[in-house]
This record gives structure tokens, C-alpha cells and sequence, in this order.
């Protein structure tokens, strides 16, 4: 049955998938939500026996149903091959009562190219599909994975540019490094002198624009998005959660049919939406932890229905998850308003105003999936320790972060599900920050001194990622105020 997409901001306007992804954002600065939630059509067992590229069209077929079968293949094989550094592209690791599931082996060492390796292609084949014969210029925020992730996978394709904004002082070394040494003629890195929210506010806007969209057009261009607001990004992400049951089923961990918990350190809500979605297609998934780090205001929301960012901006050392205002949120609000574009567009309009909205008791009743928590400093540090003193297992930041919440969420409920944790980056990305945790001398080191010190450490070999920007070029060094960032862009196409 075929999948439309429409906003979370109005009624009726159905677009195709392809349309979705190649738009990224609704019109209405609404975000794109499938019309119905389609269910797996393949048996538990059936997908055990599947390896990863197997299961990824199984669950993309039944979301991006205006793309054909060979088309879609071909889109998956191009994204999931030897970039990954391991065969099964994702991969796991049982440390202590959880299963951390590596989503880390891409060419970025985040997350981020689970969905960021296809997007590219599924852009270039929507573009064909729908006969856009103008360049795609892809216009993303970052609070510092993303925006590699999607610079490494847009360089240097055909008929697409790509424009980066980041928070100049929000992300670490390493992250910053990586982006600043990207090479590809069609890609543009900018520092702005803000935070993550002011860059995704500012694209947003960036976006919505009507006067900037008609001279886009007339230069050739128009605008899309590999922000996770793109469906084309929250579709892949599906995928990994769906393959995790099978392997555990395959593995024996697990009995057919037995409920998981999944654990997301949350910063935009992309990830665990992504885990939402998983459960709505019929996969077994108990509860959906949400974890954040001090920006805790997704843990306010679900203890209390009020959704509120008039709070300081906390930089902590899980920067990926430093956010206020978590985008993807708002499709989930739509759907506990029972699919009401109407209502949502209020919220939101609430949100963007006073900067906050509450939702009805109605609503907060059909949360009763999600638990919400938060780790602090302190104990997202003593969580790296601890499983690095116990289990000889070295996670990053914000896999503590949702590490940590997981043993609280244990302490309070009782809940003695199997219970996957999504483990967002390798920790060669936050090195100086792990490493503090573990290594009492790390102070005087410097960050590549720090990665080698970690290799020895954790038997984990450096990854390529890394050792390619020991001495890679600086080729960046854009910097603009938030309000600068239409200019930079105009300059960068010549418009
Ligand atoms: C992006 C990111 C997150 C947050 O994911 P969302 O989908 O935005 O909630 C968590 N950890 C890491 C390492 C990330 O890069």
C-alpha cells in the first residue's frame, strides 16, 4: 500500500516519498510524517535469517513505496559496502545487563552515516524520478556529527552542493577537524558565533523563505535538507533497530516475540523516533528510554507534559546531544494529537513565541512508551570508568550518557528486559573527554597524543577516520554571525 507523506502543520497536501526527501521540509515549516505507519510483512524468523542490507529493503520498500525495487537496491548496496569497517555494518557488544549496539563503523564514526551514506543516493534518484533538473543545494546544521557525516557523503556528487553550519564553539576538536579538512568542490563548512539551535533555527528560516527560494530558482538551484527533519534520514534509521532483533533472535539471545527496551541518547529526537516507528511496524520493543545529558528538556516533557526551553544552554561533553530544541519531537506530537496538523501548528507556534507549549492529559496518556531521564557530568564520566574498569569496554560520551540513564531507569522500575543501547560514536571522536575519565595524565597530552594512548587502552584500533586527520589540510574557515547566514550562502552559489 502506497505511503504519502504529509505536514505536521496541516491538513491534507500529500506528497510522494521521493518528493519528501528531495523537499526536506514541509512548505509550512512543517515536518513530513508518512500517513499511516506501515506494518513489517516479513515474519521475525524470516528477518533473523536477513543480513544487514537484506533487512534495509524490508523496512525502506514499505516507506519509500513510489521508489522501484531495483532502484531502492541499488541505493542500499552503494550506501552500506566497504566504508562500514565491519562486514555487518553495525555490531555489537554485551558489557554489564545491556547490549550496546555499535552504530559507529561508517566512515564518520557517528551515527549519523547510517542514514547519511544513503541519503546522497536517494536524493540523486528522487531528483531523477521527478525530472528536477536544478542543483540540490543541501543546507544542514550540525552540533558536529551530522555535519561530517553529510559532508563525506554529498562531496563531490553530481548535481548537489552542500553548506554546513556549526556551532563555532560546540563541538569538539576532533569533530571540528574533521569537518574543517573536508575536501569536495561543492562543499562549504561555516562556523557561526551561536549555538546548535540558533544554526537549525537559522536554517529553518533559511528554508521558509519565498524571497530567497526565487532566486534560488533562478540561479538553478533549490534547497534540501539532510537534517534529520528529512525523511530520508529517519527512514534508514529504522533499519538498524529491526536488524538488531533479528541478530539477537539469530543469536539466541533473545526468545521470538520477547519485548526489548531500547535506549537513544536524544539530542534532536531523530534516533529514537526512528526506535518509535520500529515498534509501530509490529517489532517487539518494550519501553523507549530517552536519555539526555544537562539540556534535559525532553526529561521535563515526559515527567510533566510541558515542553519548555527558557533555560540556559548547558555546553557539556556529550555536544551532539546540547540542544533545546529537539525538532523531531514535533512528529510525535502530532501523532498523540491524534494526526492534527492544526493543533501541532499551535504548539509550535506556542514554542516558537513563548518558547514553550503544554500538552493535554489526553496526550501525555499515549506517551506511556517513552521513559525519559537525564545523566550529568559527573555521571556520564563515572559511567565511561565504570564499564572501562569492569568490562575493559571504552563508549564515548553520549553512549554514557544513555548508559547511565539505563541503570536508573533499572533502580526505579525493576525492569528486567533485554535492553539494547544505541551507541552514537566511537569514543576516537570525544577522545580528550574519555579519556579524562580513564587516564589520570590525559591533561597534558594533545588530542591525536590522546588517540594513540586510548588505542593502547581499549585494544581498539584508531580508526581511519581519525588517522586521516592527523595531518589532513585546514580548508575551511568560513565563520558568520546567525544573522549572517543567508549571505554566506547567497555568496557561495553567486547569487
Ligand atoms: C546526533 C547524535 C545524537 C542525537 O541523536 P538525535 O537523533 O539527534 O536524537 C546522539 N549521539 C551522537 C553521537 C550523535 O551524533
Amino acid at each position: 500500500m502506497e505511503v504519502l507523506y504529509g505536514s505536521t502543520r496541516s491538513r491534507g497536501t500529500s506528497v510522494t516519498a521521493s518528493q519528501a526527501i528531495l523537499q526536506g521540509l514541509s512548505h509550512d515549516g512543517g515536518l513530513f510524517v508518512p500517513d499511516h505507519i506501515p506494518v513489517l510483512d516479513k515474519s521475525l524468523q524470516e528477518l533473523a535469517g536477513m543480513d544487514y542490507r537484506q533487512t534495509a529493503y524490508e523496512v525502506m520498500k514499505l516507506f519509500l513505496t513510489d521508489f522501484t525495487e531495483s532502484e531502492l537496491k541499488a541505493c542500499i548496496d552503494r550506501a552500506y559496502d566497504t566504508k562500514f569497517d565491519t562486514a555487518d555494518v553495525v555490531s555489537f557488544r554485551e558489557a554489564g545487563q545491556a547490549y550496546y549496539l555499535e552504530l559507529f563503523h561508517g566512515p564518520t564514526i557517528a551515527f549519523k552515516d547510517m542514514a547519511l551514506s544513503i541519503l546522497p543516493h536517494l536524493m540523486i534518484t528522487a531528483a531523477k524520478k521527478n525530472h528536477v533538473e536544478r542543483e540540490i543545494v543541501i543546507l544542514t546544521a550540525t552540533s558536529g556529527d551530522t555535519g561530517k557525516a553529510a559532508l563525506a557523503g554529498f562531496a563531490d556528487v553530481e548535481g548537489t552542493r552542500i553548506i554546513v553550519f556549526y556551532p563555532k564553539n560546540g563541538v569538539s576538536p576532533i569533530q571540528e577537524k574533521q569537518m574543517l579538512t573536508q575536501r569536495g568542490e561543492n562543499t562549504l563548512v561555516v562556523g557561526i558565533h551561536g549555538n546548535f539551535d540558533d544554526a537549525q533555527t537559522g536554517v529553518k528560516k533559511l528554508f521558509s523563505d519565498r524571497a530567497l527560494a526565487a532566486e534560488l530558482a533562478a540561479g538553478g538551484y533549490q534547497f534540501s535538507s539532510a537534517n534529520s527533519i528529512n525523511i530520508g534520514r529517519l527512514v534508514p534509521q529504522i533499519c538498524y533497530y529491526v536488524y538488531a532483533y533479528g541478530k539477537m533472535l539469530r543469536q539466541g539471545t533473545i526468545k521470538q516475540g520477547e519485548l526489548v527496551n531500547v535506549v537513544v541518547p536524544t539530542g534532536n529526537f531523530g534516533n529514537i523516533l526512528a526506535a518509535f516507528y520500529a515498534k509501530n511496524m509490529g517489532l517487539p520493543v518494550g519501553k523507549l528510554i530517552c536519555a539526555s545529558n544537562d539540556n534535559k528538556v525532553l526529561y521535563d516533557f515526559f515527567r510533566t507534559g510541558v515542553y519548555d526551553r527558557n533555560r540556559e544552554f548547558v555546553l557539556t561533553t556529550s555536544p551532539s546531544m546540547d540542544i533545546l530544541i529537539s525538532s523531531n519531537l514535533e512528529r510525535l506530537v502530532y501523532r498523540i494529537a491524534g494526526d492534527d496538523g492544526e493543533r501541532t501548528k499551535e504548539l509550535m507556534a506556542a514554542l516558537s513565541g513563548e518558547g514553550k507549549y503544554q500538552i493535554t492529559d489526553n496526550m501525555r496518556a499515549l506517551l506511556s512508551d517513552f521513559y525519559g531521564n537525564y545523566a550529568t557530568e559527573e555521571e556520564t564520566e563515572a559511567e565511561i570508568r565504570r564499564l572501562y574498569e569492569t568490562w575493559g569496554y571504552v563508549i564515548d560520551t553520549h553512549t554514557a550518557v544513555a548508559s547511565a540513564v539505563y541503570r536508573k531507569y533499572r533502580e526505579e522500575t525493576g525492569d528486567r528486559h533485554k535492553t539494547i543501547i544505541a551507541s552514537t560514536a566511537s569514543p576516537y571522536k570525544f577522545t580528550r573527554s574519555v579519556m579524562k575519565a580513564i587516564d589520570a595524565g590525559y591533561d597534558e597530552k594533545g588530542d591525536f597524543e590522546l588517540a594513540d594512548e586510548l588505542e593502547k587502552l581499549s585494544g581498539v584500533k584508531i580508526p581511519a577516520a581519525v588517522e586521516e586527520i592527523r595531518i589532513a589540510p585546514i580548508l575551511h574557515d568560513k565563520q558568520c554571525e546567525v544573522d549572517g547566514m543567508k549571505d554566506v550562502v547567497k555568496e557561495f552559489l553567486q547569487l
